[in-house]
């Protein structure tokens, strides 16, 4: 669960050009919009991060709701996007840390006592499917953290060498085949199967159950993006749908296949792979965060005339814990006509 809400320290300040009345905060791989003088560097506040859906009656955020208001779950309230001002984009919405707060400390989780839940798009009935069970406990769940809340591991991400695709702005679908039994799961569940279900039905056109069976035999889990028709706006544009892979889990091992491996048998099997942005791109120790989050602009491979969603790196090293981030373009961020 992302901590959309939780006491951070303020790191430092800028000036915003010909601004008076304004500067950025900035905590972590974060820049927040405050006004001058509310901060100093070394405080603690309350940052609430992009997507938190703020609920009606919180007069700290309620200045918000009043200016745009959405009703999410039967409840009005307002939804944190990011935002361009004065040119400098802000994300997210930092609060000082007094009066009923004033006892938390750095660190502490302050979402559900904010009432504060992440905002979802509504799901299309054709891609929530029916649950036969909840997402396989041996199957790694296909999230990915964000470069910005990385910022107190970053010696250990740079200094790396990465593998670099395009994130794409789709539904998340994992396909497994484990003793036998074939199954298709959504983010979150595994799901019954039904020709109604849009990831059931790709599964089955695509024939993936017989290319695992063939390229893998057992024990194997597909895990990529299902784009198109009806899937999250389909900024790509494209007929019908398609299922593109990111990750091959081998469920005997316990482990990813590394890259390289997981593209070779995908072009070999005939079975879509997400665009490489990058096969090995190494990060020296002095790369920094802002580098990062400013080549995630881009166009998409797949419709060059579209602001890609951002990009997911993939640590090359094959010993060990894999590392593993996305970074979500601005320039997309703030383009977006939100669902
Ligand atoms: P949150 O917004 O809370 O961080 P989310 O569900 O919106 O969570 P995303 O921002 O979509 O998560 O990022 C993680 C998802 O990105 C994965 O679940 C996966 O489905 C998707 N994804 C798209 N393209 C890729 C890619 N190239 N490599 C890995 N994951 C990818
Ligand atoms: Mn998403």
């Amino acid at each position: 669960m992302r901590k959309l809400a939780r006491v951070v320290e303020i790191n430092s300040l800028e000036p915003i050009l010909n601004a008076d009345l304004i500067e950025v905060a900035v905590v972590g791989g974060w820049k927040v919009v405050v006004k001058k003088g509310e901060y100093q560097p070394g405080d603690l506040a309350i940052y609430i991060e992009i997507d938190a859906f703020l609920p009606e009656g919180n007069p700290l955020w309620q200045f918000l709701v009043d200016k745009s208001s959405r009703i999410y779950e039967e409840v009005k309230g307002h939804v944190l996007r990011s935002i361009k001002l004065r040119g400098v984009v802000s994300q997210g919405l930092l609060l000082p840390l007094i009066n009923d707060y004033a006892a938390y400390t750095l660190g502490d989780d302050l979402t559900d006592i904010l009432g504060i839940s992440k905002y979802e798009p509504p799901i299309p009935a054709q891609l929530a499917g029916t649950a036969k069970g909840f997402f396989p406990r041996a199957i790694p769940k296909t999230d990915q953290e964000r470069i910005q809340n990385l910022a107190d591991q970053w010696d250990k991400i740079a200094s790396k060498s990465y593998e670099v695709t395009e994130k794409l702005e789709g539904s998340s679908m994992t396909v497994y085949l484990l003793a036998g039994e074939f199954g298709v799961c959504s983010r979150n569940l595994d799901l019954k199967q039904d020709e109604n279900n849009t990831l059931w039905k790709v599964a089955i056109e695509q024939d993936l159950a017989t290319k695992m069976q063939l390229a893998f035999g057992d024990h194997i889990a597909l895990q990529g993006e299902l784009i198109g028709e009806g899937v999250q706006g389909n900024i790509y544009g494209i007929k019908g749908h398609k299922f593109l892979v990111y990750d091959i889990y081998n469920l005997a091992s316990g482990q990813y296949l590394n890259p390289e491996s997981r593209r070779l048998i995908c072009e070999k099997f005939n079975i879509n792979h997400v665009p490489i942005e990058q096969e090995s791109m190494d990060l020296p120790p002095e790369t920094s965060m802002a580098t990062l989050v400013d080549i995630a602009n881009g166009k998409s491979q797949l419709n060059p005339k579209v602001k890609r969603e951002g990009l997911v790196f993939k640590s090359l090293n094959l010993t060990g814990e894999r590392t593993s981030f996305k970074v979500i373009s601005n320039d997309y961020l703030l383009s977006e006509k939100r669902k």
